[in-house]
């Protein structure tokens, strides 16, 4: 069943919890829904469970941060992934600034 995606964050952001830094990753909801885990720089998958369009210049998709991987403490981080072209080419710190809650999928095209 295709639910999300998921991708490596880079770096490691520090528990607020625990204060100890960890690797985590985002789900997200863009490509082929086939809980394929990708790092930035690669290229997406489609072809089954499809969320979005494949093929467009720039595309934010609205991620959810796995809990610390020490403390198992859950601090909600949300994170903007960067798609150009179908590649991951970010994922940073949602900033607020792209509006996700205006339609009924959690990804939004930029750069209109
Ligand atoms: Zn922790």
């Amino acid at each position: 069943m295709g639910l999300f995606n998921v991708v490596d964050v880079p770096g490691e952001p520090v528990c607020r919890s625990c204060g100890r830094a960890g690797r985590r990753n985002a789900q997200f909801r863009f490509g082929a829904c086939n809980l394929r885990r990708y790092r930035v720089g690669d290229f997406l998958e489609w072809g089954e469970w499809d969320a979005g369009v494949p093929g467009r210049p720039l595309v934010a998709a609205r991620g959810y941060g796995s809990p610390c991987p020490h403390c198992g403490f859950d601090d909600d981080l949300m994170f903007d992934v960067i798609i150009e072209h179908d590649i991951v080419t970010a994922v940073r710190p949602e900033t607020g600034k792209i509006d996700y809650s205006g339609q009924d999928h959690e990804w939004d095209e930029l750069g209109r």
